[in-house]
């Protein structure tokens, strides 16, 4: 094929690279999707303290132009590259018990303990820890630890991310979401934000993350100190996170859906509260993270 203009040559170009992306992208289907990271990582970015932006802006990499958001779908974009991350991101829990614990949850699918997020929450934090002390700098990759606790944090209040073993977290339950064919994980990593956005924010990102920065703000505002705090005066505390997620899959994800069901304004409209306080939650919580650690 020959492109004789210019335009055409980069719409040629255009073409190739979205058809690209979606060959990359499609596969990824069990993080958050990339407006749910953003808005958790945009939402913390506000509340850093001095000490911890700094930081922060430090450990960026430099394409970042100081913005966590921007980076906050890394871990995902890296799956594949650094294979070994992609049981990191999800806990499996045994099918209908709706309970997590550490010892008996937190491995990968071999068995090994501590692969899984709330395992790599706590690891990327203690390495986070060693900002400023040369040793630990020059033994982990702090910019790497700083992407990946900011996504992780994210992804543990995916409720559907400490779902039930067999199916994966909802990935193998088959739905409509209206009258577009889906799976019950993806409705909750993308398909419910994408509708609010089109329903109330002109399918604006800045609308949705305003709105619930409002409600941190607002009616929120007496619960932030109980999210921002940890037992023990712990750094952070990803079994706190992941137990929450658990009940909220069990009591709102799972609940009354079965294979085939058709999701419609019913489920969205009970489900978007729940969706809309883990995103909240998690952005509070990764500030308050970030905040103890760099403090
Ligand atoms: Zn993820």
């Amino acid at each position: 094929m020959k492109l004789s203009s210019r335009t055409e040559r980069e719409s040629f170009r255009a073409l190739v690279l979205a058809f690209a992306s979606i060959l990359v992208i499609s596969p990824v289907v069990h993080c958050w999707g990339l407006d749910g990271h953003l808005t958790i990582c945009r939402i913390a970015q506000s509340r850093l303290s001095a000490a911890a932006a700094t930081a922060v802006k430090e450990l960026l990499p430099a394409a970042a132009e100081d913005d966590l958001g921007s980076e906050c779908s890394w871990a995902d974009r890296v799956k594949f590259h650094y294979h070994w991350s992609s049981a990191l991101h999800f806990i499996d829990t045994p099918d209908n018990l709706c309970s997590y614990q550490y010892n008996r949850d937190c491995k990968d699918e071999n068995g090994e303990k501590d692969r899984c997020v709330a395992g790599a929450i706590n690891n990327y934090t203690t390495q986070l820890l060693g900002y400023g002390n040369a040793a630990s700098s020059q033994h982990y990759n702090l910019t790497e630890a700083l992407l990946f606790l900011s996504h992780f944090i994210g992804d543990i209040h995916q409720p559907l991310h400490v779902g039930f073993t067999s199916d994966r977290g909802a990935n193998t339950i088959d739905v409509h979401w209206y009258t577009r064919k889906t799976v019950l994980h993806h409705v909750w990593d993308d398909n419910i934000i994408e509708t609010s956005e089109e329903r109330y924010y002109n399918s604006d990102v800045d609308g949705l993350i305003n709105a619930i920065q409002k409600n941190i703000t607002g009616e929120w505002s007496d619960q932030v100190k109980t999210w921002e705090s940890c037992s023990r005066n712990a750094t952070t505390c990803p079994d706190i996170y992941a137990s929450e997620s658990i009940q909220a899959a069990c009591n709102w994800a799972y609940k009354g859906v079965t294979e085939g069901s058709v999701l419609e304004d019913d489920y969205f409209l009970t489900r978007l509260p729940v969706v809309n306080l883990r995103l909240a939650q998690a952005g509070v919580r990764l500030a308050a993270t970030l905040n103890r650690v760099f403090g």
